[in-house]
């Protein structure tokens, strides 16, 4: 009566039974259940018994993923009583009392879904993508503005400079894009305008240096241009030679 495919798929019942993973249910107690229940239900309709140790061992590892600590305490105390009174753990009432503690946990919204160690990662990822940042921006300002003192690479520095300001925005990256209107030259002379930024009113400049000298709108005035003024200060000794370093990581300035 038992046909082949029947024994395979008792087998990879078993098998999965003894290799249960928290994850793939998505941390749901309740998935994890229905799918022992049901790998249980095609055994013993099979004229088999599935090994009640092998489940517990199973559940117990599989309930001690759980994304949540005071979850993985229940197991744990648990499994501690019943090694103090020298007693098996029934896996029926093991599930049930996760069923429960579960339900309450998930009603008190003390329950979340993601792996922890995988937010872990995210939250790791993300302080060394602001870290990166912060020293980015960090270098780029004491490398335009010496006049500010500042040690270099400091990430203190760097990370202050990133809150508050508008102006420090968009300057993580060596290539920089610019709005259409903050590269168009002035046409009628008219080196000042006013532009709405956040519904701030800024008054911006034109200022030639910047883009390898094709200019552009920026925050500051020439006379507080620090690039106009590094420019003129290496044009002197070294004159030509170094008009080409200095390069488009200086446009930053001010901007
Ligand atoms: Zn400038």
């Amino acid at each position: 009566m038992v046909g082949t495919a029947t024994k395979q798929a008792v087998r990879d019942a078993r098998y999965s039974l003894q290799n249960l993973n928290f994850k793939t249910f998505n941390f749901d107690v309740h998935k994890l259940h229905a799918h022992v229940d049901a790998a249980s239900l095609l055994i013993s309709s099979n004229g088999e018994t599935r090994s009640e140790d092998d489940l517990v061992t199973a559940l117990l590892n599989a309930y001690k993923q759980a994304p949540n600590q005071e979850f993985c305490q229940l197991i744990l105390s648990i499994e501690n009583d019943a090694e103090r009174d020298d007693k098996d753990i029934k896996a029926e009432e093991l599930m049930h009392r996760a069923e429960v503690r579960y339900d309450n946990l998930v009603k008190r919204k003390k329950w979340t879904k993601s792996d922890p160690r995988d937010q872990q990662i995210i939250a790791l990822q993300a302080s060394i993508d602001k870290l990166t940042a912060a020293a980015n921006k960090s270098d780029k300002k004491t490398s335009d503005n010496n006049a500010s003192g500042k040690t270099k690479g400091g990430e203190k520095d760097g990370e202050k400079k990133s809150k508050g300001k508008d102006k420090n925005k968009g300057r993580d990256g060596k290539t920089r894009s610019y709005p259409d209107w903050m590269i168009k030259a002035p046409t009628n002379g008219q080196t000042t305008q006013t532009r709405n930024v956040k519904g701030k009113q800024v008054k911006y400049h034109w200022c030639p240096p910047h883009r390898e000298g094709q200019g552009l709108w920026v925050q500051h005035t020439k006379e507080e241009c620090s690039l106009l003024k590094k420019q003129q200060e290496e044009k002197a000794p070294k004159l030509q030679a170094n008009l080409s370093t200095i390069d488009s990581d200086d446009e930053s300035d001010g901007y």
